[in-house]
């Protein structure tokens, strides 16, 4: 079997339903499941519905539904007739129904856990998928319409639910029974607990659904169908001649995951690495172009991709105290832990180490507390520029070749993950993009 997963643009218009049913009729053959998110922007809105409502400002709440109503109602109009259609309206009339008590009820108490917050959201994929389902038929296509919830098992920690792996797996066994001519259409993003409250998995959770169904179900892969021509070798907006990536590691991908490339997020994917199970990553739009395959161990030595981020703040601490000394990192650690505050990167010396962070909510108390351990200097406005690659050390001359591109570019650190697979550096964020376009240029352009 294959699961095929669409995202929200892939489902946001009756154009697009259209295209991921063609997609998926092409695989009838090999028993898909299609897990889809909600059509684009619901989640927002559901989001800004809750809000609204949790407020007492239940006018606006209403408002918003009503227009999430219209949508998606002529949506299902464009594709669906007859008896079907009369009978799928009801189905998202009753969604809306839901959707209008859990108003009046956060309205009432003015508050809003995230329990009521997992319901709302819910609705969003509930509602995508039964549009989907109905204008499969329609089609002709022999459908099942499943509802997530009778077999995604969470804890209750709700808008972040984890899934209970055995139950789940035992549930979908039972319950997901994938046949080659037939399409199973299910919900991305929702689950049940064990007590048969609505969880979600988290914001952007589908891929998780997917990977965790074809995972259970041993598919033989798993599609992300987005709008994006896969994990390109770096940002297109940035770098004209960036080109999509067609086979990447996990780690790779992972590493790449943390600046922008957000078409996978490592945590979402991990039933599918922990089954070596091959994700791909399509672009509906373009069904037949580029794509990228994201497989337990990529062929190939050397430079895969070069990613950016900027909003990179840099934290030297040095103390001559350091020298010889032991548990120096240790008291620094601390400090970014009491204030909640990831480390990204890290260089020290033997007097001095310097760390990034991306989160500044904390800085003033930070620094504070680092001035008892030495003394302190930060520098703002940076970026980092990320390589990632397999061995890229096996390469004696790829060290040489980035500093050769970067001549004009003042380089304030540099970090080798122990990984093997990313060479991180921090430069001025107003350098960043002239220094990307200029190593994407020595490396993927010449050929190199
Ligand atoms: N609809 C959910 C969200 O927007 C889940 C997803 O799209 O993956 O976060
Ligand atoms: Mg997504």
């Amino acid at each position: 079997m294959i699961v095929l997963k669409f995202g929200g643009t892939s489902v946001q218009s009756a154009e697009m339903i259209d295209r991921a049913l063609d997609i998926a009729s092409s695989y009838l053959d090999r028993a898909p499941l299609l897990v889809a998110s909600a059509m684009a922007q619901t989640t927002d809105s559901l989001v800004a519905i809750r809000d609204a409502a949790g407020a007492g400002r239940e006018e606006e709440a209403r408002a918003i539904l009503a227009a999430q109503r219209a949508r998606h109602v002529r949506t299902l109009e464009e594709l669906v007739s007859g008896e079907r259609l009369e009978a799928t309206r009801e189905r998202l009339d009753r969604l809306f129904a839901e959707l209008s008590s859990l108003i009046k009820g956060l309205a009432l108490l003015r508050e809003c856990t995230p329990r009521s917050s997992d319901a709302i959201l819910s609705i969003g994929e509930l509602l995508s998928t039964a549009i989907v389902a109905a204008r499969a038929e329609e089609r002709g296509i022999p459908t099942e319409l499943l509802d997530s919830r009778d077999f995604i098992r969470t804890d209750d920690r709700f808008s972040a639910a984890a899934p209970l792996y055995e139950a789940t797996n035992r549930l979908v066994r039972a319950r997901v029974k994938p046949r080659p001519g037939h399409l199973l259409v299910a919900q991305g993003f929702i689950g049940r607990t064990e007590s048969g409250v609505t969880s979600t998995l988290g914001r952007g959770g589908s891929d998780f659904t997917a990977t965790i169904l074809g995972a259970a179900l041993e598919a033989s892969e798993v599609q992300i169908w987005t709008d994006v021509n896969g994990i390109m070798t770096s940002d297109p907006r940035v770098v004209a001649e960036a080109r999509t990536i067609e086979r990447i590691s996990y780690g790779e991908a992972a590493e790449l995951a943390y600046f922008g490339a957000k078409v996978v997020h490592p945590s979402t994917i991990q039933p599918a690495i922990e089954t070596g199970i091959p994700v791909l990553v399509m672009n509906t739009r373009d069904p037949h172009g580029p794509r990228t395959c994201i497989v337990e161990r990529a062929e190939g030595v050397g430079l895969r991709a070069i990613a950016g981020k900027k909003g990179i703040t840099l934290i030297h601490v040095s103390s001559t105290r350091m020298l010889n000394a032991y548990g120096f990192l240790s008291r620094i650690f601390a400090t970014f832990e009491k204030h909640r505050t990831p480390v990204d990167l890290i260089a020290t010396s033997e007097v001095s180490v310097s760390m990034t962070i991306d989160n500044t909510s904390g800085l003033k108390g930070i620094m504070a507390d680092l001035e008892e351990i030495g003394r302190v200097r930060v520098e703002a406005d940076l970026a980092i520029i990320c390589l990632v690659g397999q061995d890229l050390w096996k390469e004696p001359s790829f060290v040489a070749e980035v500093f050769t591109a970067l001549n004009d570019t003042p380089i304030r650190m540099i970090s080798l993950g122990s990984s093997d697979i990313n060479l991180s550096l921090v430069v001025p964020a107003d350098t960043l993009e002239a220094a990307v376009r200029a190593l994407h240029r020595g490396f993927f352009d010449s050929g190199g």
